[in-house]
């Protein structure tokens, strides 16, 4: 495991970066941002002891190239983490868009009228699921996956079909899950007083291994294994992102230059639960659950 220099606000890009370092089968080919990102990764592949961390910044570059976003402010980790998958969606190549598919979710969204039943159904796409914490939702991520639904009510509505004024039912089936299936905790909350958004420091428990089976339709393996976090600390407008990865079936610390392993898992530190932003988690393939 190799550090990368943080200079000002490169934390975010060096949190995804570690994590896409981690990542098993995230492999592209040459050409901009893919190109600065298959470089910085060899980079991080080369690591004896006593050398510098690598340079992120040809990689911010070609970010700030593609997607004109300014990283003179702190930009956030889940943005970086798009623009990524974004360019190499957007690339020529196969291999980049396979290597973000890694992390696609397909949904069907049904639209269905309460009073005629006329139905309309979409297919959409995302990268990650949202984690909402705080009053009334569990602190526990198998129970927020157990009980996950996207399913809404939408009153004051005008039926094309039966011409009444009447409610829409919307819902949602993930129809088929990704190889890496990340969940992006969100943390920023309306301070009812002063009107400005500030962190949500709710503790969340996320488990090694999580069973998404009630998310999806399919009949997909659904038994996931946590490999990379990020985490937040300070204001919700800057702060400061590190991230923990698992590499060859140990943990690391990662923040800027700064890599450690961890003797313990990275979830029993003081106050990671309550940091955790963006959490990676990867399908496992052989699953033994037969005891017979
Ligand atoms: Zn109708």
């Amino acid at each position: 495991m190799r550090g990368l220099i943080n200079v000002g606000t490169h934390c975010a890009v060096n949190s995804v970066l570690q994590c896409l370092y981690v990542t098993d089968d995230f492999r592209i080919t040459d050409s901009t941002v893919a190109s600065e990102l298959t470089s910085v990764l060899r980079d991080m592949d080369r690591n004896t002891r006593g050398m510098p961390p690598c340079d992120p910044h040809p990689l911010v570059d070609a970010l700030i190239r593609y997607s004109e976003m300014t990283h003179e402010v702190q930009q956030d980790a889940d943005t970086v983490f798009k623009c990524v998958l974004n360019a190499l969606a957007d690339d020529g190549d196969p291999r980049c868009k396979q290597a973000s598919g890694l992390w696609t979710i397909r949904k069907q969204q049904s639209a269905k009228c309460s009073t005629c039943n006329a139905e309309c159904v979409s297919h959409h796409a995302a990268t990650n699921v949202i984690v909402y914490i705080g009053e009334n939702k569990p602190n526990k991520l198998q129970d927020y996956v157990d009980d996950y639904s996207e399913s809404f009510r939408v009153s004051d509505y005008h039926c094309g079909t039966c011409q009444e004024e009447t409610e829409l039912i919307v819902t949602t089936d993930i129809t088929e899950l990704p190889a890496v299936l990340c969940f992006t905790v969100a943390r920023g909350q309306r301070c009812v007083q002063r009107g400005e958004l500030m962190v949500n420091t709710s503790a969340i428990d996320a488990p090694q291994e999580l069973d998404c089976s009630r998310m999806s339709v399919t009949s997909q393996p659904t038994k996931y294994e946590l490999y990379g976090m990020i985490t937040h600390t300070g204001p919700y407008e800057f702060g400061h992102y590190a991230a923990f990865v698992k590499n060859k079936s140990k943990w690391y610390f990662v923040d800027g230059d700064v890599v450690k392993h961890c003797p313990a898992l990275p979830l029993s530190y003081y106050n990671v639960p309550a940091h955790l932003y963006m959490l990676m988690y990867r399908r496992l393939h052989n699953v033994n659950i037969s005891w017979m």
